[in-house]
């Protein structure tokens, strides 16, 4: 007889061990089984976000600022020091600490939380039951009430870039680098490429980003966008806009990258290619014949708002469905189906996600572009702050960017507020937890905001809105 749970969670990464830990709050008997390797061979729970994706690539982002800014702008604090030098391989070692550290952590969430943590690869078969292959082959069978399928994602491949994991590379393969690269060319230039090319850019890198869209950033508010490319491109990016990959192949020196723009067809010669060309679900192994859980077109699982799949009792969340492919969406769905299936309230605010790009300057983002309220035909008003005029800004030497709101005219609700510069990404919980509570610009400005902090430009923008701003000049 089969061991069996209240729930089972197949995928451990931010989707899935939220699940879990939550349906062990709720007293829930739940096991989650995951089959993440990492390069070293070990096993570990978090799934891409911890070990190939949200904080490896933080931790990087974070040690190449630093990098670059004690070069370039500790002078201006009068700050002189000489010889400054890249080890590179001790900031790759605090990166892999940084995510161990991270990924252990979630051992000891399990345990306070009663959740069963199993490695190995699952299976949903017929009838809610769960073939658990372990790494060493062997097989187990369980049987669950419930089971969460939380299987992720994994970067898409390009069929006439032909990754090999040393000169074509994914964005996993480039978080790992051991030296930095001369010359280094990046495929796509969305949210994971521009971080990236970012990171490499600062430790040394002739970075070069190819892009098919014409248009940079195209999700991104446009006053954002472009503000952003201006910056990007003045610290060395060179993104090529409308320039369309055909092919590339590794040669004895590095990669020919063959692509293709409106002057015609060229080639670039780069030391290593990273394909950062997005995401798509993973379900290969998960399926067994006849579980009647059906894919949509791109092989997302099929679910309603509340995740549930074309089966009962069958839930799935994050990456593997509709929606971003953004960590924390996936977290609040699998707390949203801990709960639903414990019989309690959950709803995941699906139009209130914010967005954030860890680049320098930050960009943050929730709600709509200016482009699409205007689109919507709903009348609207908008008010902006630059950094340049936020006290605290300047004094951090961070008076890059600004902060924009997007309000409604007719009762003034805020309807997006979008944000580049110093920490956008922190600055951007106020928008979103006002968005939550459907806030209008006014209840905003009316909010007190200590004074000097970067929070005050949000302040500010609010006031912008209404022609009302203290610290800059109303237009
Ligand atoms: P995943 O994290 O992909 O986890 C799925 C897990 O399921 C994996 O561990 C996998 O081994 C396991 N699994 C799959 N199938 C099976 C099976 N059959 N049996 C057992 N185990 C299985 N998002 C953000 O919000 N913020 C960021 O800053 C950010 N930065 C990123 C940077 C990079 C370089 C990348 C690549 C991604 C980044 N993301 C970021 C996206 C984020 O990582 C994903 O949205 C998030 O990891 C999705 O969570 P998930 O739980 O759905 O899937
Ligand atoms: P994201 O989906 O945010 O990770 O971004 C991926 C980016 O890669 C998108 O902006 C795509 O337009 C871009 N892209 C996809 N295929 C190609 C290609 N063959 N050449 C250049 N850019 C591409």
């Amino acid at each position: 007889m089969s061991e069996i749970f209240d729930v089972i969670v197949i995928g451990s990464g931010p989707a899935g061990y939220p699940a879990a830990i939550r349906a062990g709050q709720n007293k829930l008997k739940v096991a989650c089984i995951d089959e993440w390797k990492n390069t070293d061979g070990s096993f570990a729970f978090g799934g891409t976000c911890l070990n190939a994706g949200c904080i490896p690539s933080k931790a990087l982002l974070e040690s190449s600022e630093l990098f670059q800014r004690a070069k370039d702008e500790f002078g201006i604090h009068g700050i002189k020091l000489g010889g400054i030098t890249l080890d590179l391989g001790a900031m790759q070692k605090r990166r892999a600490s940084v995510v161990k550290t991270m990924t252990n952590g979630i051992l000891a969430l399990f345990k306070a939380n009663g959740v069963v943590g199993i490695q190995g690869h699952g299976r949903l078969l017929p009838g809610n039951q769960v073939l658990v292959t372990a790494p060493d082959g062997s097989e187990n069978m369980l049987q669950a009430r419930n089971v969460i399928l939380a299987s992720g994602s994994t970067p898409i491949r390009l069929k006439s870039v032909p990754h090999d994991g040393k000169a074509i590379i994914d964005s996993w393969d480039a978080l790992e680098l051991d030296a930095v690269p001369g010359r280094l060319g990046v495929i796509g230039a969305g949210v994971i490429g521009l971080e990236l090319g970012s990171v490499w850019r600062r430790l040394g890198s002739t970075v070069t980003m190819l892009e098919a869209l014409e248009q940079f950033l195209p999700m991104v508010d446009q006053t954002i966008a472009k503000e952003a490319q201006r910056h990007l491109k003045k610290q060395g990016l060179d993104i090529k806009l409308g320039a369309k990959v055909l092919s590339a192949a590794a040669t004895s020196g590095g990669v020919d990258v063959v692509y293709a723009d409106a002057q015609g067809e060229h080639t670039l010669q780069v030391d290593k290619l990273v394909v950062a060309v997005g995401r798509r679900p993973f379900t290969e192994g998960l399926l067994a014949e006849g579980t009647g859980v059906e894919l949509d077109a791109r092989g997302f699982v099929q679910v309603d708002e509340h995740c549930r799949t074309t089966v009962p009792n069958v839930w799935a969340i994050g990456d593997v469905v509709r929606g971003p492919m953004l960590a924390h969406k996936g977290k609040e769905e699998g707390v949203m189906v801990a709960d639903l299936i414990a019989g309690q309230f959950g709803e995941v605010n699906y139009k209130v996600i914010p967005s954030v790009i860890y680049t320098t300057p930050e960009i943050a983002w929730v709600g709509q572009t200016e482009e699409q309220v205007k689109a919507s035909g709903r009348a609207y008003k908008v008010g902006a702050f630059p950094f340049a005029a936020s006290g605290r800004a300047r004094a951090m030497e961070a008076g890059a960017g600004m902060a924009k709101i997007v309000s409604a005219k007719d009762d003034d609700e805020v309807l997006g507020v979008h944000v580049i510069g110093p920490m956008a990404g922190e600055l951007i919980a106020e928008a979103v937890l006002a968005m939550e509570y459907s806030a209008s610009t006014e209840d905003i400005q009316r909010t007190i905001h200590a004074h000097p902090t970067l929070s005050e430009a949000i302040h500010e923008a609010a006031l912008a809105v209404d022609k009302k701003m203290i610290d800059g000049i109303n237009r």
